[in-house]
Order: structure tokens, then sequence, then C-alpha cells
């Protein structure tokens, strides 16, 4: 697993992706707010899945061979104007249909059924109670919870329908037409307040449909491993790591493809955590034998940063000299044609380009140029993040790269208030790596979105060893967040908090003070500059 790819005897990678079954299951895209983890949650019962938008033109759809369609909700209700409707063509494409919340409105309102504003909604918990021999609720109890969200309801269901789940506000909860192989619920199967959501999802997936669980690390890097060798033949491929999992498991799925084709070049500019240079260079040079250029332009930047206090003419000097140098190395590459990124699904997702791929600069490792003529070789289009970190493990890379906290481009000078000295990036540094160490040891590191140290600018008085001090504190970061968009201030125990600032004190020179930022976001951002 863990040695150089072998360039002989690879099968010929069009049989290879022939082997491999991927029929999606395709969840048609309402604009819910869970469409995500509706194709999330197939994922995890190792069943591929995909998510489109619900305009997809039928002919598109039918073009991709789903094995199944999963109708997501939808904020809108099915008979205001410009309500997207469900196109009955869909319906006919032969395969199994599960609605959900707006999607079973819109599938009973294409069949000839009726849905009501009733005055009944629910949101929340909601009781559900099912009826018997639905091979939907198969291995559940009759009465069980699930959760709700939404203010219309189907009140007469589709002929063919029948019955098969009610709640207090929505006599028709669930129903289903199994001969036909539609069913329909008005709750939210997809999120984890429904008990036996993920029940419901399997008996789908598994007793309706009869997917294969094929959907697994392994044959996504089959897969992959497969398609990169059929994009870039015999071509050179270029790869910019930045010590994050999506470069490092982009770059290893494409040296696996194609071996010393690959050419990774890793921008160290200095402003990384303790050991973190290191390591890239150890675990793709050393263990698994990557070409690499390892470029260090250390004091290229820390000369950059000379005088510089504001937030945004620093991280606007570091992306800028990140391109600067980058193209140095691209140029010096001379007849390198494709270029890896590790763009997510989530990514493709937003971007709403159902198609061909979009170059997004910001989601370039540090922000690569734009200009430079690459084509692009994306192995992770199709992977939300907790299945690259699966391909990662899958792969060998190392946990600590796997499960490493987000960390800024810009790295530790906007780490640092004021001025980025030598002395004070040491000095942030230091104090990092006590923070980590301690979090690690005391079990919370994968509990927390992010934890880092702080430098600020001001000073204040101690007294240490009988001598005053004037030094410099260093503030505490910690937050727990589902995304980076909201978070939270993560309640670390005292005594961890207590060890930290001890240790801080007694270790990193110059500072005299550990304080706890306490701030959620909003109001305050996870970063400090
Ligand atoms: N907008 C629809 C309703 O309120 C569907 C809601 C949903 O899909 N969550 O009933």
């Amino acid at each position: 697993m863990t040695d150089a790819p072998a360039l002989v005897d690879v099968p010929d990678p069009l049989e290879v992706g022939d082997d491999v079954d991927d029929r999606p299951v395709l969840v048609v895209d309402f604009g819910a707010q869970y469409a995500q983890l509706i194709a999330r949650r197939v994922r995890e019962c190792r069943v591929f899945s995909e998510l489109l938008p619900h305009d997809t033109p039928v002919d598109e759809l039918r073009a991709r061979d789903p094995r199944a369609l999963i109708l997501s909700g939808g904020p809108a209700s099915v008979y205001e104007p410009g309500a997207p409707a469900l196109d009955p063509a869909l319906l006919e494409l032969g395969v199994p249909v599960l609605g959900i919340c707006y999607g079973m409105q819109a599938l009973t309102l294409a069949l000839g059924g009726e849905v009501a504003r009733t005055g009944r909604a629910e949101f929340g918990k909601t009781a559900l109670e099912t009826a018997e021999g639905s091979l939907l609720f198969s291995d559940t109890p009759a009465d069980q919870t699930c959760w709700m969200s939404h203010n219309d309801s189907v009140v007469r269901p589709p002929d063919g329908f029948r019955i098969t789940g009610s709640s207090p506000g929505a006599p028709v909860a669930a129903m289903e037409a199994a001969e036909r192989g539609i069913h329909a619920v008005q709750f939210h199967p997809e999120v984890a307040h429904t008990p036996y959501g993920a029940d419901v999802l399997k008996n789908f997936l598994f007793g309706v449909v009869d997917a294969p669980a094929t959907w697994t690390a392994t044959q996504v890097i089959e897969e992959q491993v497969a398609r990169i060798r059929a994009q870039v033949g015999s071509a050179r491929v270029l790869c910019a790591l930045s010590g994050g999992v999506d470069s490092a498991v982009a770059a290893l799925l494409v040296h696996r493809a194609v071996g010393d084709q690959l050419t990774c070049v890793f921008v160290d500019h200095g402003f990384l955590r303790a050991g973190e240079a290191e390591q890239v260079v150890e675990t793709f040079a050393g263990h698994f034998e990557v070409p690499l250029v390892h470029v260090q332009a250390q004091e290229r930047f820390l000369s950059l940063l000379e005088g510089v206090t504001d937030p945004e003419e620093k991280r606007r000097r570091i992306g800028e000299t990140f391109i600067r140098v980058f193209e140095e190395e691209a140029v010096k590459l001379d007849g390198i044609r494709y270029l890896v990124q590790g763009t997510l699904y989530s990514d493709v997702i937003e971007s709403g380009s159902r198609t061909a791929a979009k170059i997004k600069s910001h989601h370039n490792v540090g922000g690569l140029p734009e200009d430079i003529d690459f084509e692009l070789v994306e192995p992770l289009r199709l992977l939300f993040k907790d299945e690259v970190r699966r391909v990662g493990i899958e792969l060998g890379l190392p946990e600590r790269m796997v499960w490493r906290q987000p960390f800024p481009g810009p790295g530790l000078a906007i780490r640092i208030i004021g001025e980025v000295t030598e002395e004070r990036l040491e000095a942030v540094r230091h104090a990092d790596a006590v923070l980590q160490d301690e979090i690690r040891k005391a079990g919370w590191y994968r509990k927390l979105w992010q934890s880092f140290a702080v430098l600020p600018a001001v000073r204040s008085v101690g007294v240490m060893g009988d001598s005053r001090t004037y030094a410099y504190p260093v503030v505490i970061r910690a937050v727990t967040s589902e995304d980076a968009m909201t978070a939270d201030w993560a309640r670390l125990p005292y005594d961890l908090l207590e060890v930290i600032s001890s240790r801080i004190i007694n270790e990193v020179p110059n500072v005299n003070r550990v304080v706890l930022d306490i701030s959620s976001k909003p109001p305050g951002t996870i970063e400090w500059e």
C-alpha cells in the first residue's frame, strides 16, 4: 500500500472503468437545505450518489443511467408561481423514486394528487405512525419519531398510492406505489434527528432499489486512477502541495496513477506550523518517493512583510508572491501540461456547474495563477471532505495530515497582529506547538474545528523570577464548527487550559500571559486577521 506504485502490469484504463459499477443514485435538488446531506447519506451506505439541479433536462438525467432518483425537499410551495415542478417524464425512467418533503409534494402534483396548505405545519420532532408491510419501514417500529419541516401537506395521494405513514399534522406523511417503485415521505430521513432515517434510506437503497454497496475508498481509488491515466496518458503533471489534506490526497492519487510523471511543488513561505514543512517533505519525497521541488522561500516572504501591519496587505503580499514563486518553478519545469487541483464535490455543486470543469481560483492552493496554460486534473471532484479523508487513510497518508485542522494560506503571518518578525514568528509557532501538543494529548484535537495561538501587538507587565517583565500575551483560540460559516468557542476544560497556560509562559520567550478568546462567529471571525 505504501510502496511507490508499479507502472507495469496495469490494465487498460478504460477496461478498469468498465468494470466499475458506478450507476449513481441521483438526488434531484429542489433547493433543499439538506440536498448535499442526502447524497452524503447515500454514499455512507456505500452507494454512489450525485446531486443535480431540478431543471436538469430528463435526457441528461437518463444519460447518467441512474439506479434510482431521490427528489429533495425545497423552500417553495408547489402551487406558487414559479415553483419548481417535477417533469412527469422523470417518473417514466423506470427506476425507483423516493420523494422527500417538497419532493413528495411535487411528485403528488405531477401524478394528479392534491397538496394543500392545511394550516397544520410541523417543524422539528414529530410522531409518526407507520403502516404494516411497507418495505421502506422494514425493521423499524410502527410508532416512531421523525423530524419534519413543512407548511404544506399531501391531502390526497395520486391514484394507485397507499398511505404508509401519518403524523398528527400530516395524515399522509408517507405513501407508496410499491409495484411502480415510487415511495415518498413528508419527513426528512437524511437528518440525524430522525432516529430511523438511516434505516429508511437503507431500506430504499437495498430493499427497493437493490443497489450494490460498492462505493468504497478502494473503489474510488481504482476509479480515479483509471480516469487520471485515461486523461493524462504519458504527459507530465504538476501539483502544488500545501500541507493540507486535499492537495495531499490529490497528489497521491495522481502519483499512484502515473508515478514519476508527477512533480509536486511545495512552496515553503515560512509561516507554517512547527514540523509541518518537514512532514510534507518526509511524507512525499521520503515515504512515497514523489518527485518533489521544495522551494525554501522563507526569507523572501519574511522580508516582504517588513513594516507591514495591515492584515489585508499581509494577505495580499503573501498571496501574490506565492503565485510568483510557483510560476517561477512551473517555468523551470518546462513541458508540463497538466495541473492537479484539489477541488471537492461541495465546490463543484456550489459553483452550480453541471458539466465541464470551471476553474475557480479561490479553490487553488494558496491561489494559483489563472493565466498559466494548464489543463486541470481534479481527482477529488466527486468527493466530499470525509471521503477525501477516507481515501487518504487508504492511501497511507499519515493521520496528522488526514485530520489536519483547516489552516489559512498565509499561515502564521496572520496570527501575529502587527509586524511579522522572525522573533515573533518563532514565539507564535512555539506557543502553537505547545497548544497543539496539549490539545492532542487531552483528546480534543478532532473535536475542534480549529485551535491555535495568536500573538497580539500589546504588551503587559508581569513578574517572573522576581523581576519585572514587559512582554506579549498569547491568545488561545479554539472553536467548534460544522462548516466555518458559524463557530462557537470551545469549552475547553479548565485543567487543560491551566496546563497550556503555564507551559506557554514557561517555554515561550517573551510571553508572560495567556488569555482565552471567548467570542463566537459571528460576530468574531475564527482567525484574528
Ligand atoms: N416548502 C414546502 C413546505 O413548506 C416543502 C418544505 C421542505 O421541503 N422542507 O411544505
